[in-house]
């Protein structure tokens, strides 16, 4: 019996012990045999073993050394766990699919939240070789990528991810589901990347560029935060406002202004 490890603050640890919460979790992934599941921060296993147990084999992604010698002997008796020691934001996801011989993976995991957006943003990179994500985050980051235009909390995170995947907030997590509990309450999202044909065409880098630019300043008109990107008239000919505000544009107004702006 391996002793439990102690959470290292450094790695984002917050381990899941509430067995009702890994219940509603693993039964949302539901993964089937066939499948390639790969699980980023598999910890001690709260969401390994029984992910392991439906799905026979499983390939995790882990960054701390000292938590893989006990969770390859909890996982042993299971199935088959192929753990990968790297820092997620390091993994091609796309090569990884390539490697293993299947079109698509299945990403899961509770994601160490000091680098929820990088890996977001990461996963969204590979999305034609992902065909889902259940990710735990902060309620909070959840709430912005879901969040519609004329919100609040609409911003970079809401139109780059609405424009990658359909984005269906599950449920919600309280912090002393997690030893130790997080400060903040947490939340289970359901990511599907779109179809090729429901994806925009525009260059990503000039699509990062005008969010970017345009969120930038949150309270300035479209033509005042895009100035060093593109001038009114241009802006007009994407058929944009320029006197509007970043917040109420639909993701698809951000692709039409992309695609007329210069080269990043
Ligand atoms: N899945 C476990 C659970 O639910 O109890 C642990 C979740 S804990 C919130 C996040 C996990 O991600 C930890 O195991 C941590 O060591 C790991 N981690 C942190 N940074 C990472 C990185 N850059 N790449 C891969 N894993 C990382």
């Amino acid at each position: 019996m391996n002793t439990p490890a102690r959470p290292k603050k450094s790695f984002g640890q917050h381990f899941l012990h509430e067995t009702r919460y890994i219940q509603r979790i693993v039964a949302a992934i539901a993964p089937r045999p066939d499948e390639f599941v790969v699980e980023i921060g598999p910890g001690e296993g709260a969401l390994t073993l029984p992910l392991l147990k439906a799905a026979a084999k499983l390939t995790a992604i882990e960054l701390d050394t000292d938590l893989i010698p006990g969770l390859q002997s909890r996982a042993a008796p299971v199935g088959e766990l192929s753990i990968v020691h790297a820092d997620v934001l390091k993994v091609d996801f796309t090569a990884m699919a390539h490697r293993h011989g299947v079109q698509k993976l299945r990403l899961a995991g509770n994601l160490p939240y000091y680098i929820s957006s990088p890996i977001l943003f990461h996963c969204v990179e590979h999305a034609a070789s992902i065909s889902d994500m259940h990710f735990m985050l902060q309620k909070e980051v959840v709430d912005r990528m879901a969040a519609e235009p004329g919100s609040k909390v609409y911003g970079r995170l809401s139109v780059m991810l609405q424009l990658a995947c359909q984005v269906i907030p599950l449920f919600t997590v309280p912090p002393g589901a997690f030893r130790p509990p997080p400060k903040v309450d947490s939340a289970v999202v359901r990511l599907v990347p779109l179809e090729p044909a429901q994806r925009h065409d525009a260059d990503p880098e000039r699509l990062h560029a005008v969010v970017k630019a345009a969120f930038a300043q949150r309270r300035k008109t479209l033509g005042n935060a895009l100035r060093q990107l593109l001038d009114a008239d241009a802006i007009r000919r994407a058929d944009v406002d320029p006197k509007a505000r970043a917040e109420t544009l639909a993701p698809s107004d951000f692709v039409r202004l992309a695609k007329i702006a210069p080269s990043a």
